[in-house]
C-alpha cells in the first residue's frame, strides 16, 4: 500500500499496549499493524510550516517557519520554559487570549523513567500523552498546580536534583535505569523549597507504558531525512515518537514535522 502525508506527531492511546496512529492525507493508519513488515518513508522534498501551512525550502524549529517560530503563541517562550509563563499576571507574550487558555489550567509536574529518571511539566489533560511522546516506561505525578507558572517553578527547583531531558538513545535501547519512582518522589519532594511543598500531591499511582516493540536495537542511529531521503527496512517497533527499524535506524517523526513523504508497506 502507498500513502501520502505531511509528517506530524503521532496521536497515541493506551489499550493494554500503546497504540499509535499515523495521520495520512485522508485517514489515520494504525501503524502498530505495520510492525514486523518492511516499511518505507520517502521524503519528497517539500516542507510545510505547522502553523501557517505555507511551503518552505526549510523550516526553522519545531516544525515552524522562521516567522511563525518568532510570532506564533504555539512557539512562545513559556511553551519550552513554563517558568516564564505570565498569563496569570495578565501579561501578554504573543497572544494573551491564547496564553490564558493554555497556561491557566491544571498542570502536573511528573517524574518519569525514560532511559533514566527525569522531571517534566505538562497540562493535566496531556496525561498520559506527554509520557508516551517521551517514551517513558513509567511515570508518577509529583505535584499538581492550578497554572503553568507554578508547575514551571517546581520544575526549575527540581532541575537542581534531577535531569529534565530524555536520554533518548538509552530509551530506544530499552536501557531504562532501575528507578523506584515512589522513593524518588519522596526523596525529591523533601528537597523542594518550602514555599512549593503544598503542591506535592497524594496521588502515588505509578503509570506504566508498554510500547509495541518486537526487538530493541543494541545500537541506535538517528535517521535524518534531509541527508537520506528514503528509509526502507523492517519496522521493529515504536516508542516515544520514534519509529525503530531493523538495523538500529530510528526516525523521530516529531523532529520531521512538516516533511512531505510517501509511505509504502
Ligand atoms: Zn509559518
Amino acid at each position: 500500500m502507498q500513502l501520502n502525508t505531511t509528517l506530524s506527531k503521532m496521536p497515541a492511546y493506551i489499550n493494554g499496549q500503546v497504540h499509535y496512529l499515523l495521520k495520512t492525507d485522508n485517514d489515520f493508519l494504525k501503524i502498530n499493524d505495520c510492525i514486523g513488515r518492511e516499511f518505507s518513508i520517502e521524503f519528497v522534498g517539500e516542507k510545510y510550516c505547522a502553523s501557517c501551512g505555507n511551503q518552505f525550502t526549510d523550516l526553522y524549529r519545531m516544525g515552524f517557519c522562521k516567522n511563525c517560530f518568532f510570532t506564533s503563541p504555539m512557539a512562545g517562550e513559556s511553551i519550552i520554559r513554563p517558568e516564564l509563563s505570565r498569563a496569570h499576571l495578565d501579561e501578554e507574550d504573543r497572544d494573551l487570549a491564547f496564553e490564558k487558555g493554555y497556561q491557566l489550567q491544571e498542570h502536573v509536574v511528573y517524574l518519569a523513567n525514560s532511559g533514566g529518571l527525569k522531571v517534566g511539566v505538562t497540562r493535566q489533560q496531556q496525561v498520559p500523552t506527554r509520557w508516551i511522546d517521551q517514551g517513558a516506561a513509567q511515570a508518577i505525578i509529583l505535584a499538581k498546580t492550578s497554572n503553568r507558572y507554578e508547575a514551571g517553578m517546581i520544575e526549575v527547583d527540581m532541575k537542581n536534583h534531577v535531569a529534565d531531558k530524555t536520554a533518548w538513545q538509552r530509551m530506544l535501547k530499552n536501557e531504562d535505569a532501575e528507578v523506584n519512582l515512589l522513593e524518588e518522589k519522596e526523596r525529591l519532594a523533601g528537597l523542594l523549597s518550602a514555599d512549593l511543598q503544598h503542591f506535592v500531591c497524594d496521588d502515588n499511582e505509578i503509570h506504566s507504558m508498554d510500547y509495541p516493540v518486537e526487538h530493541y536495537p543494541t545500537k541506535v542511529k538517528a535517521i535524518n531525512l534531509d541527508k537520506n531521503a528514503e528509509v526502507k527496512a523492517v519496522l521493529q517497533g515504536i516508542r516515544g515518537q520514534y519509529l525503530i527499524f531493523e538495523g538500529g535506524g530510528v526516525l523521530n517523526l516529531r523532529g520531521h514535522t512538516g516533511y512531505r513523504v510517501k509511505i509504502s508497506f
